[in-house]
């Protein structure tokens, strides 16, 4: 063999070991149900977790409500989510909520009770500036600071373990990319419920499921930016458009749809059918997304949501419960038959028990002053008036949000994107060889 025979022997060798590595890496980036398991890995899918049938599992509503929480909406959520409990899901336990809760004008003996009350209650930052691009832009610092000091103030001044604080929302469902991704990671939340999927554009096809960011981001970025990087076990879950109750327009919330119901019945008639889209299809999460000045629009919108609710609640394989419920069935599918005996959604509820959560509602105007952690006053009354809060700015200046609260230290967890990929190696292995060889 002449030595241009061997050199160019040596060079197609080494492009069929580049070939190989290459396509061995793709497989690696790839997300299927052979390198992606639950509990800990779920691709993004539209097919039921645990093989079962769509009939065998139950159906599950995430209500989710976002912003602050105040006088002007308690008692909507009073009315739709009853304090005596009265409102059960098959396994005997009061239905609940997800609430996404921002600072600014957000009253923390409110959130101490709903939480006692055993809803979940999820980061949705301290300022919810605007414009809605900054929080594309936003550096990773301010970022921070908006996801972790408000994470400590809902512990801090709602009483609420800081472990029990497991989502985050981003203002404007406007994603920051890996900065974003990377906070929560490393922070120890469990999920994000930020990215909006715009698909499908019709009541007739099956709805995404949660997923975790094992691999690469798949999927359409429909408001960019995307995460790029993996993180493993995070959990994505997706805000699923509904489509409004003409079918045209879909809609990310459901208070945002072009095309509004007219009436009582159009409302309840636009709810139900894309309830209907999951429930007759592979019954994937209903996420009914929603900011409560809805129900200030008109007189019909909070009559038609209780409606609605009712329906839910007289069905024996629909359960309303919260965001991070949902996540733990997906960690561990179980049928509907057993999910009365379903050990993660036990509840230790008894009726009116947030009232022995003593605190003090603040004054009812708007604006709700920053709630001082001498609030140790006797509960009077679910509308005491009792003015005791100075009216200094919401937005502190100080660094009393970055003291991390006793006894909580975030573990840390290696983020896999920082492990060099396969394709980068392959790549210089290759180079290596053609001058070798
Ligand atoms: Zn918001």
């Amino acid at each position: 063999m002449d030595k241009f025979s061997k050199r160019y022997n040596g060079l197609f060798q080494g492009s069929i070991l580049c070939l190989l590595l290459t396509l061995v890496s793709s497989q690696a980036t790839q997300c299927d149900e052979r390198n992606c398991k639950l509990p800990s890995c779920r691709c993004p899918a539209v097919h039921v977790p645990g093989g079962f049938e769509p009939s065998d599992i139950p159906q599950m509503v995430l209500i989710t409500f976002d912003d602050a929480v105040n006088w002007e909406n308690w008692d909507y959520y009073m009315q739709l989510f009853p304090k005596d409990g009265s409102r059960k899901n098959p396994n005997g336990c009061p239905i609940s909520t997800t609430l996404f809760v921002s600072h600014n004008f957000t009253d923390y003996c409110m959130i101490q009770k709903l939480h006692a009350r055993g809803m979940e209650i999820a980061d949705h930052s301290i300022t919810h500036k605007l414009p809605r691009e900054w929080w594309s832009i936003s550096t990773k610092e301010e970022l921070e600071y908006e996801i972790l000091s408000q994470r400590e103030n809902l512990a801090d001044y709602g009483h609420i373990p800081i472990e029990d604080i497991r989502g985050w929302r981003s203002p404007f469902l406007q994603p920051n990319g890996d900065n974003q991704f990377e906070i929560l990671f490393h922070n120890n939340f469990t999920y994000d419920a930020t990215m909006t999927y715009p698909f499908p554009r019709n009541l007739y096809s099956p709805v995404l499921w949660p997923f975790t960011m094992n691999f690469p981001w798949s999927i359409a970025c429909n408001i960019d930016p995307c995460p790029q990087n993996t993180y493993p076990e995070f959990w994505v879950v997706p805000v699923v458009t509904m489509m409004d109750y003409r079918e045209h327009l879909p809609c990310s919330y459901v208070d945002f749809c072009t095309n509004k119901p007219r009436n009582q019945d159009e409302t309840l008639e636009f709810l139900w059918k894309n309830f209907m889209r999951n429930y007759r299809t592979n019954r994937a999460p209903y996420y009914v997304n929603l900011h409560s000045v809805w129900f200030d629009e008109n007189d019909y919108n909070l009559e038609a949501m209780d409606q609605f609710i009712q329906r839910l609640v007289d069905m024996d394989d629909v359960y309303v419960v919260t965001v991070y419920d949902a996540i733990k069935w997906m960690r561990n599918p179980t049928s509907l038959r057993n999910m009365k005996d379903f050990e993660p959604w036990k509840c230790t509820w008894t009726p009116e028990k947030e009232d022995r959560q003593f605190c003090e509602f603040t004054f009812r105007p708007r604006t709700t002053p920053r709630v001082r952690k001498t609030t140790t006053t006797t509960f009077s009354g679910e509308k005491t008036t009792t003015k005791k809060h100075s009216n200094s700015p919401n937005l502190p200046d100080d660094n009393e949000n970055s003291v991390t609260p006793d006894g909580f230290r975030p573990w840390f967890r290696r983020n896999s994107a920082t492990v060099p990929k396969l394709s980068v190696l392959a790549g210089l292995l290759t180079v290596i060889l053609a001058f070798w060889l």
